[in-house]
């Protein structure tokens, strides 16, 4: 009773604040008060708020940022988020990767699968659509088809840049997000009108990358680089690339130092290989390499075309390890390596960084 009361009172001062023309589409607004908080946030408001339920966001990568960002957008309402993301859930995750808990990790989810799970738990309302793969410029078209803005949630530079070039040739937004040990970064992309990822990093900052398995990383500043993130995502579905709130900086921000530092981002750099020649090198897949794992001892075999019969596998493993599967991985244990397979061929060697090792157990055990 005294519940209802109080829901009373949010949605009197609630209605205070609406616009008229507003107040005549109120009849789409759920009628539960889930979202009163923030519709009274001004910044928002009721037509802000339809706007994000009408909103299509993908989130690259669901990791600790990507958790973080699906958790906060999911939470606001944005009506559908497409969350695609290659990996499993393990227990090392748990120290930062929101979204996940002890089952998911004992029992090797795919962090999408787990992450649509999680969600629909704490907002039925809203639509997401796990996609369990690798970002790649084959399926980059089909991934991101129909969205109206894409997240970094990745743990490498070579999707950002595809993410990059496929963003500024349709002219969509995107923010990048980072963090390794204390330090995050984050960027707003609008092509055409600030810069873009290749303009402030021609290439790839390795340093940045190769740090992060010595690093390790704090959840904090994972949680910090997030927050700015989908704050900036919320400025940009309800309001459009031109508001003037919009961040036009690389933020860079040390939660352990408290050092931080801002570089604009307002304009294109002039001769810029992607948003300036337009030369969509990644998009191509010029030179795209095998992707070693960030923060681990990890090796991707990308296999395409080899669907892969988890019984049968399982039966021809067990003579050489332990091996476990359910619908969506295969794991299978031969010392030193640990091997997780999923249903269309692509595996994560994990105990090696050696490519040509990875590539060789793969042809031992599942084929060449
Ligand atoms: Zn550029």
């Amino acid at each position: 009773m005294a519940q209802e009361k109080q829901a009373d009172v949010y949605s009197a001062i609630d209605s205070r604040d609406v616009d008229p023309a507003v107040d005549a589409r109120e009849a789409e607004i759920p009628e539960d008060d889930r979202y009163s908080r923030q519709v009274l946030f001004r910044g928002i408001g009721r037509e802000g708020q339809q706007k994000l339920a009408a909103a299509r966001v993908a989130i690259v990568g669901c990791g600790a940022i990507g958790s973080a960002l699906a958790a906060l957008l999911a939470r606001a309402g944005v009506g559908t988020l497409r969350i695609i993301d290659r990996d499993y859930v393990e227990p090392s995750n748990l120290q930062r990767q929101s979204l996940f808990d002890e089952k998911d990790a004992s029992e090797s989810l795919p962090k999408a699968i787990a992450a649509a799970r999680k969600i629909a738990a704490f907002n039925s309302q809203i639509v997401v659509e796990p996609k369990v793969d690798d970002l790649i410029p084959a399926n980059i078209e089909a991934s991101l088809e129909g969205m109206q803005l894409i997240l970094d949630g990745t743990d490498n530079f070579e999707t950002r840049y595809l993410i990059n070039d496929y963003a500024v040739d349709r002219s969509l937004p995107w923010i990048y997000s980072a963090a390794v040990g204390s330090y995050a970064v984050t960027l707003n992309v609008s092509p055409g009108q600030t810069a873009c990822l290749a303009c402030i990093f021609p290439d790839s900052p390795r340093g940045m990358v190769e740090t992060c398995e010595t690093s390790g990383i704090l959840n904090s500043a994972v949680n910090l680089v997030a927050s700015i993130a989908a704050t900036e995502a919320l400025k940009l579905l309800v309001h459009g690339p031109n508001v003037p709130q919009l961040r036009r900086t690389l933020l860079s921000f040390d939660v352990w130092t408290n050092e931080h530092a801002e570089i604009s981002a307002a304009s294109p750099r002039p001769g810029c290989r992607a948003c300036g020649q337009r030369a969509f090198i990644h998009l191509a897949g010029e030179g795209r390499p095998h992707i070693t794992l960030c923060g681990r001892n990890s090796v991707q075999i990308h296999e395409r075309q080899r669907p892969i019969d988890f019984v049968e596998l399982n039966r021809r493993l067990v003579p050489h390890g332990t091996v476990r599967h359910n619908d969506f991985v295969l794991k299978f244990w031969h010392d030193p390596y640990e091997m997780t397979l999923f249903p269309d061929g692509r595996a994560i060697i994990k105990g090696t960084t050696d490519t040509a090792v990875a590539r060789s157990l793969y042809a031992r055990y599942i084929g060449s």
